[in-house]
């Protein structure tokens, strides 16, 4: 079997559209503009990058854009005074703190000082016990992301076996709830899972969010299962900068029957989700019907 390619780029592409709707609809017939506070700590290359990008696409769906780049030294005190000031700001009605924060501030505590309604990265603890129970929530982007596609592939997840490698509590832990949410039976591997070859070989959908460049071979994978890659690995090969995700593309793209590649799979689906989570937020603050296919 050759696998069908779940083409992120071109999915996101299609979420940023529908968002870019939605906000001149809301425009026109609301008033409202939805508006992004994206609150940067320091000087990260990478987390700068993250940075501009996300921006940039703030304003191409139409959406309000606010940047708050603060230096590596700012106090706690500071830093909380300033998403005091954006939970109490009607115009800002999602409020991103870039991660990681330089070691002298406390994550939790600064994550958990953004209002829940307006926490578009999902991460407060409001957030995650409102998926846990199923109720409505600010769902992570990434995991959100990938049961997008997965809706967007199979239609009804109900009664698939998934597994999900990695419990971490930005992709594995929201990821395995979602999957449970569309009532999946779900294995959730670590790294002190016993047999994960053979806990990986029984799965329908395999969600591999790890962190080790190629780990899961094609012969892991489950004839026409499908493969949902949120690895983003830096690698050297043959003298080159390449970027591979934790499963081995060649090999499982043999067995599979669809699966995402890395780059342009689950990557371009994050941002996207972070717009659509900032229009759910503008909706639900105003009282509005949310976005139809862009929440869980
Ligand atoms: P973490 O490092 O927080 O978690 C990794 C998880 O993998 C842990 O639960 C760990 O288990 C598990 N693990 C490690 N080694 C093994 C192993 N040998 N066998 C089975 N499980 C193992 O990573 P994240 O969840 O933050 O990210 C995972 C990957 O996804 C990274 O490559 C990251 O760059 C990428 N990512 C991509 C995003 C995107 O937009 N596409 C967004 C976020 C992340 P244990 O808990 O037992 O240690």
């Amino acid at each position: 079997m050759v696998a069908q390619v779940i083409d992120g780029k071109a999915f996101a592409a299609k979420v940023r559209a529908q968002v870019a709707d939605q906000v001149a609809k809301l425009k026109e017939e609301n008033g409202i503009t939805p508006g992004l506070a994206v609150v940067l700590v320091g000087e990260d290359p990478a987390s700068q990058v993250y940075v501009r990008s996300k921006g940039k696409m703030t304003v191409e769906v139409g959406m309000n854009s606010y940047e708050h780049k603060l230096d590596a030294e700012t106090s706690e005190e500071d830093l909380l005074a300033l998403i005091d000031k954006l939970n109490n700001d009607p115009a800002v009605h999602g409020i991103l703190v870039q991660l990681p924060l330089p070691k002298h501030l406390n994550e939790d505590l600064v994550i958990n000082s953004i209002d829940p309604a307006k926490d578009v990265d999902g991460f407060h603890i409001s957030n995650v016990g409102l998926l846990g129970t199923g109720q409505k929530s600010m769902v992570p982007c990434t995991p959100l992301g990938c049961l997008m596609m997965l809706r967007d592939h199979h239609g009804s997840l109900s009664g698939m076996d998934a597994v999900v490698i990695g419990r971490s509590n930005i992709v594995g832990k929201p990821m395995a709830q979602l999957l449970l949410g569309d009532s999946c039976t779900v294995t959730i591997a670590h790294s002190r899972t016993k047999d994960l070859p053979d806990v990986v070989r029984r799965a329908d959908i395999v969600v591999a969010a790890v962190g080790r460049p190629e780990m899961v071979p094609g012969d892991w994978i489950k004839e026409g299962a499908t493969v949902i890659d949120v690895g983003i690995n830096r690698i050297e090969r043959d003298g080159k900068n390449k970027l591979v995700g934790d499963v081995d593309y060649a090999s499982a793209a043999e067995r599979a029957g669809a699966i995402t590649p890395v780059p342009g799979g689950v990557g371009p689906m994050t941002i996207a989700c972070l717009l659509a989570n900032t229009l759910t937020a503008a909706c639900r603050a105003n009282g509005l019907p949310e976005p139809e296919g862009l929440t869980a």
